[in-house]
C-alpha cells in the first residue's frame, strides 16, 4: 500500500481490508512519515528516487524521477530570523504549467501533466528525510513551512492538491499545520472559492492563500499573464474578499517586479490604490530571469524605490529575498528545458 497519498484514517480503512489492526496501521503510518522507517510487509515504499540535487549557497533544489520519465522539482529555502534558520519547502503541483505567464520558466514547458497527491507529498517526504543535507552531514531537513509555488497552478489540479494538504496536515503523519501551508494561485476564481470552502473545515481554517497579482491593472497583467483575459483582477479580488480569513491573518499579494513592465512609480501607486481596504501584504519578488528572458532582473535601487514608495502609500509591503538564482531554483525559474514542450497544452481561456 502507498501511504504517501493517504491520511491516517484512509490508511487504517485500507489496512483493515488486509486484516491489519488499527493500532498496527497507525504505528506504520507514523513510522513512515516521522522516521522514514517501515518494516510492515503491506506498506510499499513508493517514494520516487531523488534524481538531482543542486545547491546554491543554502538553497537546495531537488528533483524526483517519476515512473513515466518526468520529474518533479522542489526547492528547500532557508529563512533567517533572529539568528535562527528555518526552512520552507516549495512544492510543485504539476509538471510544467498551462498558464503561460511570460516571466516564468515553467511556462516554457507547457503542461506535461498534473501530479498526484502521492507525488506532491513525496516532495515533502524527500525533503524531510532523504535529500542529502551537506550542512549537518546527514539526510533531510526540518521543514517549517510549505508553499505551493513550484511548477504548476494549484487550482488547475485541486483534487490532488487538497488531498495532499489533508495528508501533509495529518497529525499522525507529516503534521505540518495548515497555518504553515500556503497555496499560491494566478487567481482562478472558481478554484479560490473551492479552496475557501476547504478552508472552512476543521483543521484547515488557517490555510493561507497567495495571489500572484504582478501588475497594477488588467492591461499590464494581460501582457504577462494570459489568464487575465478570463479572470480580470476585480473579479479575483472579489473572490478573495470572501475568503474565510482569520482576523489576525493577511493575504499575500505577490508582485514579481519586472523592469520596464510594472515597476514605474505610477504602477506602484495604482497597485496600492487597488489593494486599499484589503488586509494584505504586498510581497515584492525581484524578477529572476528565465532562460531567453526578454527582461533583466531589477537592480537593488529599483526594488528599494518600489518597496519604499508602497510603504509610503500606506501599504504593508516587503521584498522577498532572491535565493537559488544560480541553480535555477529561484521563484519563476523551475522547469526542465530538456523536456520542454514534449506535450504542450495551451492555456484554457474561457469567456
Ligand atoms: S508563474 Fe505559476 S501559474 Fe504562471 S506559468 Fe509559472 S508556474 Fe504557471
Amino acid at each position: 500500500m502507498d501511504l504517501l497519498g493517504n491520511t491516517l484514517q484512509e490508511t487504517v480503512e485500507a489496512a483493515k481490508a488486509l486484516g491489519v489492526s488499527r493500532h498496527r496501521a497507525a504505528a506504520a503510518y507514523a513510522d513512515f512519515f516521522r522516521t522514514d522507517r517501515c518494516t510492515e510487509p503491506w506498506v510499499e515504499d513508493c517514494m520516487p528516487p531523488i534524481r538531482t540535487t543542486t545547491i546554491d549557497e543554502e538553497t537546495v533544489k531537488f528533483t524526483l524521477s517519476l515512473g513515466d520519465g518526468l520529474e518533479t522539482e522542489s526547492v528547500i529555502i532557508p529563512m533567517h530570523r533572529d539568528g535562527r534558520v528555518t526552512r520552507t519547502l516549495c512544492v510543485s503541483s504539476q509538471i510544467g504549467c498551462a498558464m503561460g505567464c511570460g516571466f516564468c520558466e515553467t511556462a516554457q514547458m507547457g503542461l506535461l501533466r498534473s501530479l498526484t497527491a502521492s507525488e506532491i507529498v513525496a516532495q515533502w517526504h524527500a525533503a524531510r528525510h532523504r535529500v542529502d543535507n551537506p550542512f549537518d552531514g546527514g539526510r533531510g531537513f526540518p521543514i517549517k513551512n510549505i508553499v505551493f509555488m513550484g511548477m504548476g497552478e494549484p487550482t488547475d489540479n485541486l483534487p490532488a492538491v487538497l488531498q495532499s494538504i489533508r495528508v501533509l496536515a495529518d497529525h499522525h503523519g507529516p503534521a505540518v499545520p495548515a497555518s504553515r501551508i500556503t497555496v499560491s494561485t494566478v487567481g482562478r476564481t472558481e478554484g479560490i472559492r473551492t479552496l475557501a470552502r476547504f478552508a472552512t473545515a476543521r483543521g484547515f481554517r488557517k490555510l493561507n492563500i497567495a495571489f500572484s497579482l504582478n501588475a497594477p491593472n488588467d492591461r499590464i497583467r494581460g501582457e504577462i499573464m494570459p489568464i487575465t483575459r478570463a479572470e480580470p483582477i476585480a473579479r479575483i479580488l472579489g473572490a478573495l474578499r470572501d475568503w474565510p480569513i482569520q482576523r489576525s491573518a493577511a493575504f499575500c499579494m505577490e508582485y514579481v517586479l519586472i523592469p520596464g513592465v510594472n515597476d514605474a512609480p505610477e504602477h506602484c501607486d495604482e497597485t496600492c490604490a487597488l489593494l486599499k481596504g484589503i488586509l494584505c501584504s504586498l510581497n515584492v519578488i525581484p524578477y529572476n530571469p528565465r532562460r531567453e528572458s526578454p527582461w533583466r532582473a531589477p537592480t537593488e535601487e529599483e526594488i528599494t524605490a518600489f518597496v519604499t514608495r508602497a510603504i509610503a502609500n500606506g501599504q504593508f509591503c516587503k521584498r522577498r529575498g532572491t535565493k537559488g538564482r544560480n541553480a535555477m531554483a529561484a521563484c519563476g525559474q523551475l522547469g526542465n528545458a530538456n523536456i520542454r514542450r514534449r506535450t504542450f497544452v495551451p492555456v484554457r481561456i474561457a469567456g
